[in-house]
C-alpha cells in the first residue's frame, strides 16, 4: 500500500479513536463508541501490517508476536467484572514494556546506523523511561489489588527523598544522552532506574488509591506511545497516544474529585494507613427489617431511590434488582437509581451492571442531582454501598473520607440498607447511617435479598 493510503488510513483510524471517545462518555452511544474503538484500532493495526518496509522475515515475527499477545489476551478477558481494575493494571504493564522494548531496541538500532539525533535519543529517552516505569508500576498496582502484594502502604523515613533523588538521577541521565547520544554506558542505568522508579512509585501508595493511580499510570503509558509514535514517525501513535495520555489525567481528576482528594495526597499521602487506625467500633444497636416489612415500605412509598454500590457487583445482584424495580414500577412507584461516581471498584462499575441489567439509562441520576431532592424521598434502599453514603464525610473531620461527596441517603424519610454484616466498607470506617433512626438493615446477600424482595412485591411469597 502506498504510503498515502496508508496515512489515509491512520487519518481515519485517528478520527474513529476520537468518536470512539466522545461516545463512550454517554450510556446512550457507549455501545457505538466501543465499536468505533475497535473499529479504529483494527485499521490501525491493518494500516501498519500493510507497510511496504515490512520484510517476509518481519511477517514471521509480527505473527509470532500475534499468537503470543493472543494467548496472553484471551485468559485475560476472561476476569469477572469486580477484577478489571488489576486487569486493566496488567494491560499498561504490558503496554509500557511494549513502549520500553521498542525504545531500547531503537536506541542500538539508531546507534548502529550512526542515526542518533539530539531530537530522537530525547523521544527515546522518554518513551523507555515512562514505558518501564509503567510497567513496574502497573504490576505492583495489580498486585495490590488482587492482594498478593501488601495492600497497605509501604513507607520508610526518607521516602520522599529517595523518590525524588532518583527521579533527579533520571532527568541528568536522560538529558547527558540527549547532548551526547553515544554515552551508552548510561543508558541501561536509565532502564533500571525507571524499573526501580516503577516500583518505588506505587509501593508506598494504599490499596484504596490503586485504581486512581491505574489510571494515572494510564496517562504514562500514553505518553510513552506519544514518544514512541515521535521515534518510529508514526503519527496514528502520536495522536491515540495523546488521547489515551489526557483521558488517563482526566479520569484520575474526576476520581479524585469524587473521593475529594489531591493528587499529592493520593502519591504521597499513605491512606490506607490512616484507615487502619480507626479500628474501635462502638457498641451501638441497629434496628432490622424483614423482608415482608421491607415490602410493605416500599408499598407504601411514591418515590424510591436504590443506590448501588461495591456489594451489588460482588453479589451479582444487578437482575435481581431489576425484578424489584420492575415490580415496584408496576405498582406507579417512581424508581430512580442513584449512582455515585466512585461507587464499586471503578467509574461506571456501576452503570456497566446496570446497563447489564437493562435499566432503562433515564432511571439513573448524579449525585449532583438527586442530592438536593434526597429529603422528599420516601424510601432509599442501600445496595452493597457504604462509603458513599456515610455522612460522616459531611461532618466528622477526623475522618478519612471527610469531604467526600456523598449521596444524601440520610435524608430519605426511610432508608433500608443492605449488606451482609456490619463489617466496614473500602475505607474501613463504621458508617453511622446504619445506626440512625430512619435506617433498617435488610441484612444478606444482595442478591438473594433483591430476589426474595421482588418475590414478595409480586405476592408470589405470599407474605402480605
Ligand atoms: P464500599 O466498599 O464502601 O462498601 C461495600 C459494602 O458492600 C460493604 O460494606 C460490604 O458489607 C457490602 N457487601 C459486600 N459484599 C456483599 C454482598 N455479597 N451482598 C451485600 N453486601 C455486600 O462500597 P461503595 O460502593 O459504597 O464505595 C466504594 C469505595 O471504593 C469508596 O470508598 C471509594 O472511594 C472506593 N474507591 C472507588 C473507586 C471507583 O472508581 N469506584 C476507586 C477507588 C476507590 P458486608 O461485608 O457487611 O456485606
Amino acid at each position: 500500500m502506498s504510503p498515502q493510503t496508508i496515512d489515509l488510513v491512520y487519518l481515519v483510524s485517528a478520527a474513529l479513536f476520537i468518536f470512539s471517545l466522545k461516545w463512550m462518555s454517554d450510556p446512550k452511544t457507549a455501545r457505538n463508541g466501543v465499536f468505533a474503538g475497535v473499529a479504529a484500532m483494527a485499521l490501525a493495526v491493518a494500516g501498519t501490517l500493510l507497510r511496504p518496509d515490512i520484510t517476509a522475515g518481519g511477517y514471521t515475527w509480527i505473527f509470532v508476536a500475534v499468537v503470543l499477545g493472543t494467548m496472553v489476551g484471551v485468559p485475560l478477558s476472561w476476569v469477572p467484572l469486580t477484577a478489571v481494575p488489576q486487569r486493566t493494571a496488567l494491560s499498561h504493564a504490558f503496554g509500557g514494556l511494549a513502549a520500553g522494548l521498542v525504545g531500547i531496541g531503537k536506541y542500538y538500532l539508531f546507534l548502529h546506523d550512526g542515526d542518533l539525533t539530539a531530537f530522537r535519543t530525547g523521544a527515546i529517552v522518554f518513551e523507555v523511561a515512562l514505558g518501564l516505569m509503567t510497567c513496574t508500576g502497573s504490576l505492583v498496582a495489580a498486585g495490590k489489588l488482587q492482594e498478593v502484594l501488601p495492600t497497605r502502604p509501604v513507607t520508610y523515613p526518607g521516602q520522599n527523598f529517595v523518590n525524588f533523588a532518583l527521579i533527579g538521577a533520571g532527568v541528568l541521565i536522560g538529558i547527558a544522552l540527549v547532548v551526547n547520544p553515544t554515552l551508552t554506558f548510561l543508558f541501561p542505568v536509565l532502564i533500571v532506574l525507571a524499573l526501580a522508579f516503577g516500583v518505588m512509585l506505587v509501593m508506598p501508595i494504599g490499596g484504596a488509591d490503586m485504581p486512581t493511580v491505574i489510571s494515572l499510570l494510564n496517562s504514562y503509558a500514553g505518553l510513552a506511545a506519544v514518544a514512541m509514535g515521535f521515534v518510529l514517525e508514526n503519527k496514528l501513535l502520536i495522536v491515540a497516544g495523546a488521547l489515551d495520555g489526557s483521558s488517563g489525567l482526566i479520569l484520575s481528576i474526576i476520581m479524585c474529585r469524587a473521593m475529594n482528594r489531591s493528587f499529592t495526597n493520593v502519591l504521597f499521602g499513605a491512606f490506607g494507613q490512616v484507615t487502619a487506625a480507626k479500628g474501635a467500633v462502638e457498641q451501638r444497636s441497629v434496628k432490622s427489617a424483614t423482608i415482608e416489612d421491607a415490602a410493605q415500605i416500599l408499598e407504601a412509598a411514591d418515590r424510591v431511590v436504590i443506590v448501588p454500590g461495591y456489594g451489588m457487583a460482588v453479589a451479582q445482584a444487578q437482575h435481581r434488582v431489576r425484578d424489584v424495580f420492575e415490580q415496584l414500577t408496576k405498582k406507579g412507584i417512581n424508581v430512580q437509581f442513584a449512582v455515585h461516581p466512585v461507587a464499586g471498584r471503578m467509574p461506571g462499575h456501576m452503570n456497566v451492571l446496570l446497563a447489564e441489567a437493562e435499566i432503562p439509562y433515564d432511571k439513573l441520576v448524579e449525585m449532583d442531582d438527586i442530592n438536593p431532592e434526597m429529603s422528599q424521598i420516601d424510601v432509599c434502599i442501600i445496595l452493597g454501598a457504604n462509603d458513599v453514603v456515610n455522612p460522616a464525610a459531611r461532618h466528622d473531620k477526623s475522618s478519612p473520607i471527610y469531604g467526600m461527596p456523598i449521596i444524601d441517603a440520610d435524608k430519605a424519610r426511610t432508608v433500608l440498607a443492605n449488606k451482609r454484616s456490619m463489617n466496614p466498607g473500602f475505607a474501613g470506617i463504621e458508617n453511622e447511617l446504619y445506626f440512625a433512626p430512619n435506617t433498617l438493615m435488610m441484612f444478606g446477600d444482595s442478591k438473594v435479598v433483591m430476589g426474595e424482595l421482588a418475590k414478595a412485591l409480586s405476592g408470589e411469597s405470599g407474605g402480605h
